[in-house]
């Protein structure tokens, strides 16, 4: 899909893996990104490979969102139509051995982003929420009216953000938020150029899967198999990056023509046992993933699956890809970064 305008948009954490793909959207569309980002989380490599992705390079600007003053320089030396935020910690372990960090670089980070905006006129945001936000009521799917309930310091630290951001199109009438709540992200661009690179052991079942499927890890430890699901194993809502990508781009239209704050489920509503998950990428992939069954894992639920009617309403978008495409895309890429590292 061509884009009718080109807009400049200013993406934090866009080197990472949601905000690379979300860059590489815009860009196929034809905006101008600039890229902020302080690589804790990716690698440089990302910054030429959208561009020969799309044919046309983003911007980049290294620089951490605690740094008000490089902040504030860099939004107000350029008019952007919307800023798209994804910077920050995403690990729920590592929050709750460092709460106070994830506070202050998710919380703090996203206070100083909305002052720099401020100072630079640009009056529109897409948030990288989370599912994680909704804790534990067990509601299943879920809806955004559902009250937030977060049981770690990630979870509250996005919680948090949703409130900063409220009340700062309580207090301008013309600011508008986008705060999308993602499920589960998994897959990678279909050119198996760029994809989700975790730092250290990974904890999420996508990750885990393509280590077993390596060989880097001996087997995949399943979480419970006596969960009140179809197979007994833990059910979630997975979703291919790229269409989570275009949920974004679908989200930037509307904000910038509807002032306030919008609560967006990304999910597909369709939910995946862990069992499926394995049975579909080994059928698609052609690999075996050996497994254990072991104990569950606390605090975690047996189904989460979102009520995606709202985002389809809103913003007329909706998950396309299923589940054998994460599959493949996920491994494919796995492939690639496997191959150039050996
Ligand atoms: P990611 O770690 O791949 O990307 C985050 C990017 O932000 C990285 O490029 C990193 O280098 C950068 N960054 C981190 N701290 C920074 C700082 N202080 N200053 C500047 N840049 C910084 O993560 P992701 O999976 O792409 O997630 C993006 C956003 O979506 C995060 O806010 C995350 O909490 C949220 N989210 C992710 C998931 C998921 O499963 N991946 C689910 C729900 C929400
Ligand atoms: N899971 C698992 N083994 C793992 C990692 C995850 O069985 O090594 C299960 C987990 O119990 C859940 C599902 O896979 O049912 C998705 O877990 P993930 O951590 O990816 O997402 P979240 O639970 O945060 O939605």
């Amino acid at each position: 899909m061509g884009a009718q305008t080109s807009h400049r948009y200013f993406v934090t954490g866009g080197a990472g893996y949601i905000g690379s793909h979300t860059v590489l959207a815009l860009l196929r569309d034809g905006h101008d990104v600039t890229i902020f980002d302080n690589f804790s989380n990716a690698s440089r490599d990302v910054i030429d490979r959208l561009g020969a992705l799309a044919g046309k390079a983003p911007v980049l600007i290294e620089g951490d969102i605690r740094d008000e003053a490089a902040l504030t320089s860099a939004l107000t030396a350029q008019k952007y139509r919307a800023v798209l935020h994804f910077a920050g910690l995403k690990s729920v372990a590592e929050s709750v051995e460092k709460p106070q960090l994830y506070h202050e670089v998710n919380v703090g980070g996203t206070e100083i982003l909305l002052r720099a905006m401020e100072k630079g006129g640009c009056k529109a945001i897409v948030f990288s929420s989370s599912a994680t936000v909704y804790g534990t009521h067990g509601v299943s799917p879920i809806d955004e009216s559902c009250s937030l309930d977060p049981i770690n310091p990630y979870g509250q630290s996005k919680a948090d953000c949703e409130v900063l951001l409220e009340n700062n199109c309580q207090n301008d009438a013309e600011f508008s938020a986008a705060i999308l709540r993602y499920f589960n992200p998994v897959g990678a661009d279909k050119s198996a150029k760029i994809g989700e690179m975790p730092k250290g052991t990974p904890a999420n079942l996508m990750p885990l899967i393509l280590e077993a499927a390596t060989g880097e890890r001996e087997k995949l430890a399943i979480f419970g198999n006596d969960y009140d699901t179809p197979d007994g194993t833990g059910v979630r809502d997975y979703i291919h990056v790229s269409d989570l990508a275009a949920g974004h781009t679908a989200a930037l239209p509307y904000i910038e023509a509807h002032p306030g704050a919008h609560k967006i489920n990304l999910g597909t509503g369709r939910g995946y046992s862990v069992i499926e998950m394995i049975q579909t990428f080994q059928a698609v992939n052609d690999v075996p993933i050996p497994y254990s069954i072991e104990a569950r894992r606390p605090g975690d639920l047996g189904e989460v699956v979102a009520n995606p009617n709202y985002a389809r309403e809103l913003l007329d978008w909706q998950a396309n890809l299923g589940l054998e495409d994460m599959c493949r895309d996920a491994w494919a890429w796995k492939k690639s970064i496997v191959k150039s590292s050996s």
